[in-house]
């Protein structure tokens, strides 16, 4: 499983931007991009694929289609008792808490 990040505006040329457009299942924020956090060379995600929404921080799935869904219900039971994901949303809010309000 590979995760994607709903951000576009790092300055990171190695790393793969993905173009989406799509809007988060949960609150309506438009990911225009996603970039890849794995070191494999994927220019775009695949079904099953992991990203985190920009805005509300929360975890997404690539379902059929590519299309942006909630994850289900034993997918979010993995997210929450995967430590090192907990730990990536946990420093996303901290970063958008300190850049936001
Ligand atoms: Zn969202």
């Amino acid at each position: 499983m590979s995760m994607y990040f709903g951000e576009k505006d790092k300055d990171e040329s190695d790393v793969a931007h993905i173009n989406l457009d799509q809007e988060c299942p949960l609150c309506g924020y438009v990911m225009d991009a996603v970039t890849c956090l794995t070191d494999k060379p994927e220019t775009s995600p695949s079904e099953g694929d992991t990203t985190i929404c920009a805005s509300c921080i929360c975890p997404l799935v690539f379902g059929e289609g590519l299309k942006l869904r909630k994850p289900s219900k034993l997918e979010q039971r993995l997210f929450d008792t995967d430590t090192a994901f907990q730990k990536i949303l946990a420093v996303m809010r901290r970063v958008k808490h300190e850049a936001g309000s």
